[in-house]
């Protein structure tokens, strides 16, 4: 018994306990109305490809500012919501928005921007998803080789013959396919080449410092190589500093994205950096 280790003791104890519970309780319940009280919504952060200059795609990041709580980053956020199962309907809200998001930004006479959209392994692994994604593609009347799905490592291998099937559905519906964070989970060689995908993510762990730290430059250098061998784009992700970018070039990577090039924007600044950059 906590108890009997003394008073201090018996206090820290109930003190952590409680303000990681009190946490999690107060985010759990302004979670579950947030959805429905309009507090989301999708920031944008570009990525470019590193031969031309050219801003190719868009990733969709998920905002929370609640009024009491104020902001809440995703890394809070998003487990909760895994927990919860909230992250079902959220995930489609955040993918509708940002397919919509694509066709208005079209009308608007933006160049066809890829928009990539994280998917939860819990959504990936509900029965219902494909037919999820190709109606809202549907609905929005975005091009589905305009919208890319990043799938975690975990995701796709923890029961991999079986996302075979699902990767291959939505893969011949025409939307591509990135794996995200690679290189932090668990992948299985001869499933990745099994796999209909398009693109391998490089985590940000990697690619932070790499011009610094020699085993980084090796690991980027390993994942380009399986890429290419694999036929697969490969982009790097919190590329932050002018040498992380010289580096990740020279180690043969076709695109980045990152603070370096733009922080997540709304959809309204995302459209005015573009224009004001001079990209095309
Ligand atoms: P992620 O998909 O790996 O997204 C990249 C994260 O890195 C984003 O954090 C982004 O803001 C951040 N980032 C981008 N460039 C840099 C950089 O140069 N330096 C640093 N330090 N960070 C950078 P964010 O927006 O906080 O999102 C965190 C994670 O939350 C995402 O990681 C993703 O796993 C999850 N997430 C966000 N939106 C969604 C969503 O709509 N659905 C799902 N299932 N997960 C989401
Ligand atoms: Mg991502
Ligand atoms: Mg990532
Ligand atoms: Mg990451």
């Amino acid at each position: 018994c906590a108890k009997r280790e003394g008073r201090n003791r018996f206090a820290l104890f109930t003190e952590e306990m409680n303000s990681t519970v009190v946490e999690r309780v107060t985010l759990e319940s302004y979670l579950n109305a947030a959805l429905e009280k309009g507090e989301f919504c999708c920031h944008f952060q570009p990525q470019m490809a590193t031969a031309d200059d050219r801003i190719v795609g868009v990733e969709a990041l998920l905002r929370w500012t609640n009024p009491v709580l104020g902001r809440v980053p995703p890394l809070k956020f998003i487990p909760v919501a895994e927990d919860t199962g909230l992250i079902l309907p959220l995930g489609l809200w955040a993918l509708e928005t940002a397919c919509a998001q694509q066709v208005r930004w079209l009308s608007q006479g933006l160049p066809p921007l890829r928009m990539a959209v994280n998917i939860s392994p819990l959504q990936f692994r509900n029965r219902e998803f494909c037919d999820q994604v190709r109606a809202i593609v549907q609905r929005t009347g975005i091009r589905a080789e305009h919208l890319e799905l990043e799938l975690t490592e975990s995701a796709v291998m923890a029961d991999a013959e079986s996302s075979v099937g699902i990767l291959r559905e939505l893969r011949d519906s025409g939307i591509r396919l990135a794996i995200d964070d690679f290189g932090t989970g668990y992948s299985s060689l001869s499933y990745l080449r099994k796999f209909p995908l398009d693109r391998l993510k490089i985590d940000r762990s990697f690619v932070s410092g790499i011009d610094r730290i020699p085993a980084n430059e090796l690991i980027v250098k390993a994942i380009v190589a399986l890429g290419g061998s694999l036929g697969l784009d490969v982009i790097a992700e919190g590329v932050e500093t002018p040498e992380e970018l010289e580096c990740i070039e020279r180690c043969g990577c076709s695109e980045y994205q990152g603070f370096r090039l733009s922080e997540p924007l709304t959809a309204e600044d995302f459209a005015h950096w573009f224009e004001d950059s001079g990209y095309v």
